[in-house]
């Protein structure tokens, strides 16, 4: 039985936005519980690992952490929890130092898990009653060494995507409590959070019923999150093409309370690829439309996306139309994935399937596509003044509302404020090189 202070814990995320939003929401339960968190594997106790199997690139990566684990510091007991874990079950209590598998839907209950058991597997499937997954506790800044706040929304999905084993590890798709989802909000404000990111499965399914007929959706979310008073900015993660509203992208691109960027998860802009993910196909030139209408309305507003490539029976010329019309749209970045089979997807079943080579080939070309075009994006910001928030001290390294790197070198400057600064056009690792503009009393909302 472990439950005393003495006890230290170590939590690692592989994967997603929503995997590392719970992860810090349980890092802050357990420390509620009266846990200790280690920094590390050697001094922990316990090290819960929040796995990831939406490609097999992130399941080796998660096999191999596991493994690690023991080898570091044999006495640990592991919990694994996650879609990996969802999807392997009681066969992971076979890893060395595994003691606890928890899948999705039980993973609110670690801290109790672990402190009322020695070990065992919970992998209740999750059903649309199953609750949304979202700490209590908000820790500061400081405590959790995070300078951007993430939110995580909904969980799960209700759509079928041919090549996804997303909805079958996270279920349908759930939303949080609007008003509890407020209340998070505005604590992690007044607790100094400049930057909150809304995160989960499918945000655009975000649904609650709140009396009588009326459906909280994302943009009345948003409404109930912008009436909060405060210095911070809202960031939108990822959003599915069927969410992508005119208010949606008004909003977005006109409410200075909201960072300029929008992260739209096309897939492929080839209406035969869409149709071969059961994804929606007929409204592809709606989408180009509303996807150059956002760059041509606000050309200084990032805008990326997540590419598949290499789908079964994807031909060359479904890949060609599919990229042509990536850059009509001209995209300030992108996400490419080599298309990966997921056993238990309709994919995995389908003829066609496209050889490593060819899929590295499409990787390679989108790629390369997707950095011209977003080159061409940065040389329209030279010198245009940008809001960061300061993400590091030494060097100083920030993030702006329309998604751009900064890193201000010679600069001073404290994590988690804001900075101004103007493009110099040079790189620096992942980053842009800037330099520092005054005056200095900039808010969220002061424009950039
Ligand atoms: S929308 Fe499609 S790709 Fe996204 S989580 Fe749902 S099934 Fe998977």
């Amino acid at each position: 039985m472990f439950n005393d202070n003495a006890t230290a814990v170590t939590l690692y995320s592989i994967g997603c936005r929503t995997n590392q939003e719970e992860v810090a929401a349980l890092r802050a339960e357990l420390l509620s519980s009266g846990y200790r968190i280690a920094d590390n594997v050697e001094d922990a106790d316990i090290v819960v690992v929040n796995t990831c199997s939406v490609t097999s690139h992130t399941e080796s990566k998660t096999k191999r952490f596991i493994q690690s684990i023991s080898r570091v510091n044999p006495k640990a007991k592991i919990v694994a929890t996650g879609c990996f874990a969802q999807q392997h079950g009681e066969s992971l209590l076979k890893y060395p130092g595994v003691a606890w598998v928890v899948g999705n839907a039980d993973k609110y209950r670690i801290p109790s898990i672990i402190s009322n058991s020695e070990g065992g597997a919970r992998l209740s499937v999750a059903n649309p009653e199953s609750p949304v997954f979202l700490g209590d506790s908000v820790l500061s800044p400081k405590e959790s060494g995070r300078t951007r706040f993430s939110l995580k929304i909904q969980e799960g999905c209700d759509f079928r995507c041919a090549y996804c084993i997303v909805p079958s590890l996270r279920g349908p798709s759930r939303s949080a409590p609007k008003e509890r989802l407020v209340d998070t909000f505005k604590r992690a404000v007044d607790m100094g959070y400049k930057e909150i990111v809304l995160t989960g499965t499918h945000i655009g399914q975000y649904r609650q019923h709140i009396g009588g007929n009326r459906t909280a959706n994302l943009e009345s979310l948003l409404e109930g999150f912008l009436k909060v008073n405060g210095d911070y900015r809202v960031r939108l993660s990822s959003l599915d093409p069927r969410d992508l509203t005119d208010a949606v992208v008004a909003e977005v691109g006109g409410n200075p309370r909201m960072c300029d960027h929008l992260h739209v998860s096309v897939q492929s802009l080839c209406a035969d690829t869409l149709s071969l993910m059961d994804r929606p196909c007929r409204g592809l030139d709606a989408l180009m439309e509303r996807l150059r209408g956002f760059r041509g309305r606000y050309p200084e507003a990032g805008l990326g996306a997540d590419f598949i490539v290499g789908h079964p029976a994807e031909t060359e010329a479904m890949f060609e139309e599919a990229l042509s019309r990536a850059e009509a749209v001209g995209f300030t970045y992108g996400h490419v994935f080599r298309y990966s089979k997921r056993i238990g997807t309709k994919s995995a079943k389908m003829r066609g399937q496209v050889g490593e080579p060819v899929k590295k080939a499409r990787s390679a070309a989108m790629l390369a596509m997707l950095e011209k075009s977003r080159e061409k994006f940065l040389s329209l910001l030279f010198a245009r003044p940008l809001c960061i928030i300061i993400e590091s001290e030494n060097p100083v390294r920030g993030v702006s509302g329309n998604y751009i790197k900064v890193e201000v070198p010679g600069a001073d400057a404290v994590r988690n404020t804001w900075m101004r600064v103007a493009l110099t056009g040079a790189p620096s690792g992942g980053y842009r090189v800037a330099n520092r503009l005054e005056p200095e009393n900039i808010t969220a909302v002061s424009p950039n």
